[in-house]
């Protein structure tokens, strides 16, 4: 049995490292990632099966798969944006394989220049690849549906369009589907609103994650509404690391060691140490002494007498 109520999902190295221009090395990384294991984080997000010209920062993603692989019990997640990036990906031997669609269409051209239609075709071919490789180590396919609670460029989304995106994603062959808040846009009351939408539509059991960024300061009320209504996974990174570069002065995903925090002391187990949380916190940023880092409880501390439950 899992020793955690909530599920954090560590997107740190493939978001926050992303988002940044340093490149932190590959020996960094395996300590950072070790560290983070030690901690008790149960999923990890190591990086994109994306071309090195592209994202050179995340170049080294087979590499921290393979790495973790014998980890026990760790959730290894890494993301591809299209079926080379999969084929890539199942060279490895990752837990989870996600993939973004965006609910925009304007942002979905732009990013992958691709539309709906053409996303959708090519994620039902890579359900079918990853279908053909032996249940033992066939990872699990999520599509994430990126800019679900607004866009940067299209501004408001249409729930409905982004409830039938979930539908087209689960019908493509995905074994369940996640709600990204790309822009920060999401407030507390639309996260519960669309999740109970796309519940309705795919079931509880198809979106169990949400994705959340703290870009205008919403997001810990926003993973709190997504708990209350039932979500089970919540990523996040330490640091908040990849401030985003339109917002300056906002973290990017909600910070890790603030979220760990909430739960634990809300009563809920995260499976999470945070002496050796903060721990980690310290090698990253060793690792890369000019990124802030974000975070009110590593530099607060844990209140007086504060128990947790690791
Ligand atoms: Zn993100």
């Amino acid at each position: 049995m899992a020793n955690f109520d909530i599920e954090i999902s560590e997107v740190g190295p493939r978001d926050g490292l992303q988002s940044i221009t340093a490149i932190m090395s590959t020996k960094d990384k395996l300590a950072w990632l070790d560290a983070l294991v030690a901690a008790g984080v149960p999923e990890i997000e190591v990086g994109s099966f994306v071309p090195k010209s592209i994202l050179p920062q995340l170049a080294d993603t087979h590499e921290l798969v393979e790495h973790l692989c014998d980890v026990p019990s760790l959730s290894i997640a890494v993301l591809v944006p299209n079926l080379r990036g999969a084929q890539n990906a199942l060279k490895t031997r990752p837990t989870k394989i996600s993939i973004p669609l965006s609910a925009s269409e304007t942002h979905s051209l732009l990013n992958v220049k691709r539309d709906h239609a053409q996303m959708l075709k090519e994620i039902a071919l890579i359900a079918k690849l990853i279908r053909s490789e032996p249940v033992c180590h066939r990872p699990k396919f999520e599509g994430g549906l990126a800019t679900a609670f607004g866009c940067a460029l299209e501004g408001n989304i249409s729930e409905d369009k982004v409830v039938s995106l979930a539908a087209a994603l689960m019908e493509a062959g995905c074994d369940e589907v996640g709600l990204s808040d790309t822009t920060g846009y999401a407030n507390p009351t639309q996260v519960q609103r669309l999740i109970k939408k796309v519940w309705d539509a795919i079931g509880k059991e198809n979106l169990t994650g949400i994705h959340l960024h703290n870009t205008r300061g919403q997001g810990l009320a926003n993973a709190f509404a997504a708990i209350e209504t039932g979500i089970t996974t919540i990523d996040s990174s330490m640091g908040g690391l990849g401030g985003c570069p339109a917002a300056p002065g906002a973290s990017g995903n909600i910070v890790t060691e603030d979220l760990v925090f909430m739960l634990e002391a809300m009563g809920l187990r995260t499976g999470i140490n945070f002496d050796k949380l903060f721990e980690a916190r310290e090698i990253l940023a060793k690792a890369l002494p000019n990124e802030y880092l974000y975070g009110f409880t590593p530099k607060a501390g844990l209140p007086k007498g504060f128990k947790a439950f690791f």
